[in-house]
């Protein structure tokens, strides 16, 4: 028999909403714990290299100056922002027949921004101000029920009892793999069914070199292809250029190769732009998000990009007003982003502290 841990809220997941809310409901005075099914922190935020002090980011990267909240967040931890530099040239491949062109690009007048030292420094950050003991790694949420006084949730070795919990998994996500007593409403499970997670077909791609040879050849790491199977690539250097790194989207649809003939492809495409240069490359990283089962899920019909984001339906409470519902697919302004995120766990904290 499992002994029951007892918290005012209970968050489910460690990811950047799962972390906002936390920061901000302890701020409150609440007590607060996060049950997290993997062994790391940090969700679709997934920095790989950072002890090398050779960030690259397999998982969310870039933010503009619309993202308020997100910005705000970081001003108050203290995080610093960079500029995404472009470059005043890029490839265009709109065509296979035809080789790739290097384009003129106008510098924008929205630029993208990234966090510095990765985007796992706000992770960290938002950890230490939660602190490390109100984190529970490898505890899979399979079961919430409502109770006389509260809502008891199950782990795969745990049991937690709470007065509110916070869902910040991906609609879609929370109805498949967590079962409820009494079940949700069927317009809520249909909905959810229907919701898109965004980015959780995505591949990422990055490969760091000696040199940063497409600045030296007077070309640009900056890449739009409609051959693919990179589509998009940025230049992922270091900004004090201590590190050299190209860093790419690869189609979706690659998920089925292997690790070793996706670069195969990725070698292959990025010597058609740089010649010989590319293959000396000092390391490959990739992330094939659809191999996550702690974000994607298959689903019964066909989704489109960012759909049901934001419904209204994930605006309301659940379970006697106990369960709240968050994580960026549910927020209002900017789903799937970060800034999502953020808007979504300060929204999910507003909501549990009121009675
Ligand atoms: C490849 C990629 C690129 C991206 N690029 C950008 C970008 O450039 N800019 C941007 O703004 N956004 C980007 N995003 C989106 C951004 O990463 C997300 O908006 C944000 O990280 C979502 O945070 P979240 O906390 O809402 O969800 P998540 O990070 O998904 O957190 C949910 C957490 O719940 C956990 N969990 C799942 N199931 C269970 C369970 N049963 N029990 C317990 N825990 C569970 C998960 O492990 C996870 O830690 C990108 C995402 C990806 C994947």
């Amino acid at each position: 028999m499992h002994k029951t841990n007892q918290t005012d809220i209970l968050i489910i997941g460690a990811g950047l909403a799962g972390l906002t809310a936390a920061a901000s409901l302890l701020e409150h005075g609440k007590s607060v714990k996060i049950l997290e099914s993997r062994s790391r922190i940090g969700g679709r935020i997934q920095t790989v290299g950072v002890q090398k002090n050779q960030p690259i980011e397999l998982g969310a990267t870039w933010l503009g100056s619309k993202h308020k909240s997100l910005l705000q967040l970081l001003t108050s931890l203290g995080i610093e922002i960079f500029k995404q530099e472009i470059g005043g040239r890029a490839f265009f491949e709109p065509i296979s027949t035809s080789p790739p062109y290097l384009v003129s690009v106008p510098e924008s007048q929205e630029p993208s921004y990234r966090i510095k030292g990765g985007s796992y420094t706000l992770i960290d950050t938002l950890v230490e101000k939660v602190g490390k003991e109100n984190i529970m790694l490898e505890e899979k949420v399979v079961s919430i029920r409502s109770t006389s006084d509260g809502i008891q949730v199950e782990t795969t070795d745990g049991r937690y009892h709470a007065t509110k919990v916070i869902s910040t998994l991906p609609p879609h996500l929370l109805v498949n793999r967590i079962t409820f007593e009494p079940v949700l409403p069927q317009t809520l499970i249909d909905t959810a069914n229907q919701t898109h997670t965004w980015m959780d077909d995505a591949i990422k791609v990055a490969i760091t070199f000696a040199t940063p040879f497409w600045t030296d050849q007077n070309k640009s790491g900056t890449l739009s292809s409609h051959v693919g199977p990179i589509h998009e690539m940025y230049d992922h250097s270091h900004p004090e250029k201590s590190f050299f790194a190209l860093m790419g989207f690869m189609n979706g649809s690659y998920f089925s190769l292997s690790k070793k003939e996706r670069l195969t492809k990725v070698i292959h495409q990025l010597t058609k732009y740089y010649g010989e240069a590319a293959n000396q490359y000092l390391s490959y990283e990739e992330k094939v998000w659809r191999q996550d089962e702690d974000t994607y899920h298959p689903y019964q019909s066909h989704i489109l990009p960012h759909q049901n984001n934001g419904h209204k339906l994930y605006q309301s409470l659940y379970m006697n007003d106990r369960l709240i519902l968050s994580g960026t697919e549910t927020s209002a302004v900017f789903p799937g982003y970060m800034e999502g995120a953020v808007v979504s766990g300060l929204h999910a904290a507003k909501a549990a502290i009121s009675e």
